[in-house]
């Protein structure tokens, strides 16, 4: 993505000009964007640069909000056609936004996975100590799910054996929750 920026170009920032107010065009001119992972968590505030990337590397998985800014990229010399990404105020990316504060995903241990979940049972949402949960594979690894954060929630027992070798719409049992890769803590 090195060579895109200097291509980019604003042409529409939705917001209109103020004589008045420097520090609006200044806003309006520089507009960032609210990145939140998968999970809806926040990530940070990001540069309309930083966006387009996520736009352009295809990673971003749903947005909120009303187009904010319109980007105009590179002309293809196929089509002769330029491209443009219509940026949002708020985008959720696959993966992480590159953040130089953030920390690195914790290790996935039971501990750490029933924290995230706060000791629920992510099917009948029942509050259990922990030797009453278990490492629920969304996909279970015998259908080729992973042992990643995102395959893995906190399930009782008994939800656990209910549910079996099968996946959630099999099993007709909805997850409560989208299960996502915590941010690291600082501890
Ligand atoms: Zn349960």
């Amino acid at each position: 993505m090195a060579g895109i920026h200097p291509r980019l170009s604003v042409i529409r920032t939705g917001v209109e000009h103020d004589p008045d107010g420097l520090a609006a065009s200044f806003e309006a001119a520089h507009p960032r964007v609210l990145a939140l992972d998968a999970g809806g968590q926040i990530l940070d505030w990001i540069s309309w640069q930083d966006a387009t990337c996520l736009y352009v590397r295809d990673a971003v998985i749903w947005t909120l909000g009303d187009p904010c800014l319109r980007i105009h990229g590179g002309t293809s010399r196929l089509t002769g056609e330029q491209s443009v990404i219509d940026l949002h105020p708020i985008v959720a990316a696959r993966g992480h936004a590159r953040h130089r504060h953030r920390s690195p995903t914790p290790p996935l241990t039971n501990t750490a996975l029933f924290s995230r979940d706060a000791m629920l049972c992510m099917y009948c949402g029942n509050q259990f100590t922990r030797n009453h949960l278990t490492r629920d594979h969304v996909l279970p690894t015998s259908k080729g799910g992973r042992d990643i954060w995102e395959n893995v929630v906190s399930a009782c027992i008994a939800c656990n054996s209910r549910k079996g070798n099968r996946n959630p719409q099999q099993a007709r049992m909805p997850l409560l929750a989208i299960p996502y890769r915590p941010a690291g803590s600082s501890t």
